[in-house]
């Protein structure tokens, strides 16, 4: 079903690039291969593909108009919003004949509503510019990522991304009320509601987030909007153990209960990386004695009292019991910073150690320690000398495990290991009950791998479900599924 759709695809021919172009307008409409350059490569220059023609389109009237031809006419857009994907979603084929749709003009917040608690943002709008929109009436939209700064809400409903906030408040699937979508023929759902309580059939909204631009193309979005704390403890502490990690998280969980608003962990080796790396990056200890690090935060609105006073007792505990062996709890908001910093880099100065080969797993967070005690030997036997660089959101189970070349070897040699490794790690991790795909989505780096994981069953129903909404394999063909 899905080769027969893709297969029926057609190159734009020169007379429907002529009607693309005069929907956007030419100034929106790249065609020069420097202007698109951006736009055909991933960051880290893994993907890197193909267009006739980039469209910016500035309306949902545009984007409907644009899916009306493409569907008429059987030819293929891919969607992208800030390209800061980390499986390939957002860059074309390297055919030439996909043409790339960007949202960045569609860049409006349309409504905010601080009383009611949500807000209404055009898809291209950064993840950042919404943050920044929801503290300017004194309130928080919680989705936190590293690439904040660049990517895009659409695309953030449309990968389903996590992040650093997610213990606290869920996933993007988790902060969207609703959405308006244009589809594959043209037509727009406006399902651009703000309702907590809806239950009148299906949950259309929840079939888009996390479909990476294979069902729909998201133009806006109602998001929900939290009461914005009041103020924040932050601490690195130092763990000589990983199940320690795991008794120390349980304490936090109990003794701060919704005010534990995230539990990161990260190796001694990723720390390195980052100290190695990243200008300022400075450890709060001497030395890093112990193996294991977790950067934790403890939040809270002005009723609850002193989240310093909760952190510090959550801290003695797990020190007296034996669970932890150091603590450094941030005095000031540059000292936090300064402490989340070292998280937040780590992606970043990883590419400065060659050849990583990644993944992003999840598995019951109880399981945690026996994967990385289980992983290890195996990557090990599969490239002797590797590096695994862990760490990740150990509240929702999961685990960056990335793996860096042995110093001495050269990077293309490394990364032909890529898939053998792949396979071995996400069949460790299917074993454990877990996820080969925590929250980057799949993309075209873990396409096959689904055909693996996933039962016929499931990969059936996504395929309908693809064939229902797409029929022609239009929206992001050789993604996802
Ligand atoms: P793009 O990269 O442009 O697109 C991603 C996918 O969404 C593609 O399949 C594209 O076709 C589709 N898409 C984009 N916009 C739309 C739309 N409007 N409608 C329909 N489909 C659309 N991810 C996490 O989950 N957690 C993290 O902690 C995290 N940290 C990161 C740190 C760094 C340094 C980087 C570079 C990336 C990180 N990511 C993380 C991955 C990435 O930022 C997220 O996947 C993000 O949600 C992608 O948003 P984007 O706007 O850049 O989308």
């Amino acid at each position: 079903m899905n080769d027969r759709s893709i297969s029926g695809l057609l190159p734009p021919s020169p007379s429907a690039i002529e009607q693309l172009i005069a929907i956007v307008g030419h100034e929106h409409a790249l065609t020069d291969p420097h202007d698109q350059a951006p736009f055909l490569r991933e960051w880290r220059g893994r993907y890197v593909g193909r267009t006739p023609l980039v469209l910016r389109p500035g309306s949902t009237a545009e984007v409907s108009a644009i899916m009306e031809i493409a569907n008429r006419k059987r030819f293929a857009i891919v969607t992208q919003g800030g390209n800061t994907g980390l499986v390939g979603g957002q860059i074309p084929a390297e055919t030439g004949y996909e043409i790339i749709l960007t949202t960045n003009r569609l860049h409006r917040i349309r409504d905010v509503n601080a009383d009611a608690g949500h807000m209404t943002a055009e898809a291209g709008v950064t993840l950042a510019e919404v943050q920044a929109r929801a503290a300017a009436v004194d309130r928080l939209f919680p989705l936190s990522l590293a690439s904040e700064g660049t990517c895009t809400i659409g695309g953030n409903l449309a990968t389903n991304a996590g992040g650093v906030a997610v213990l606290a408040y869920g996933s993007a699937r988790q902060l969207v009320l609703g959405l308006e979508v244009v589809l594959a023929d043209g037509r727009v759902w406006d399902g651009l509601r703000a309702l907590k309580k809806d239950n009148t059939g299906y949950d259309l909204k929840q079939l888009f987030v996390g479909s990476e631009g294979t069902l729909g193309i998201i133009t806006a979005a109602v998001l929900k909007l939290f009461p914005a704390p009041a103020t924040k403890s932050t601490a690195l502490v130092a763990l000589p153990r990983l199940d320690a990690a795991l008794q120390f998280f349980r304490a936090a969980e109990r003794a701060a209960g919704h005010n534990l608003t995230a539990f990161e962990f990260i190796s001694r080796e990723s720390l390195n990386v980052v100290l190695h790396h990243v200008e300022g990056a400075r450890a709060p200890f001497d030395t890093l004695s112990q193996p294991w690090y977790v950067l934790i935060e403890i939040s809270s609105t002005a009723q609850i009292g002193e989240p310093d006073d909760l952190m510090q007792t959550v801290l003695g505990e797990a020190l007296e019991n034996g669970l932890i062996t150091d603590a450094v709890l941030a005095r000031s908001i540059s000292q936090s910073e300064a402490l989340w910093k070292l998280r937040e880099t780590l992606s970043e100065a990883q590419r400065f150690e060659g050849g990583s080969i990644k993944h992003d797993i999840s598995v019951p967070v109880g399981r945690i320690p026996e994967f990385v005690a289980r992983a290890a030997p195996i990557v090990e036997s599969i490239c002797p000398g590797c590096r695994p660089i862990v760490f990740g959101h150990f509240g929702d189970g999961n685990i960056h495990y990335n793996i860096s070349q042995p110093l001495e070897m050269d990077k293309a040699a490394y990364l032909k290991l890529w898939e053998p490794m792949n396979e071995a790690v996400h069949t460790l991790v299917t074993e454990l009950g877990g996820s080969i795909s925590a929250e980057h989505g799949i993309g075209r780096m873990k396409r096959e791998a689904l055909t693996h994981f996933r039962s016929q069953v499931e990969l059936d129903l996504m395929r309908q479900l693809k064939q229902t909404f797409d029929p022609q394999g239009i929206l992001n063909p050789g993604k996802l599924i």
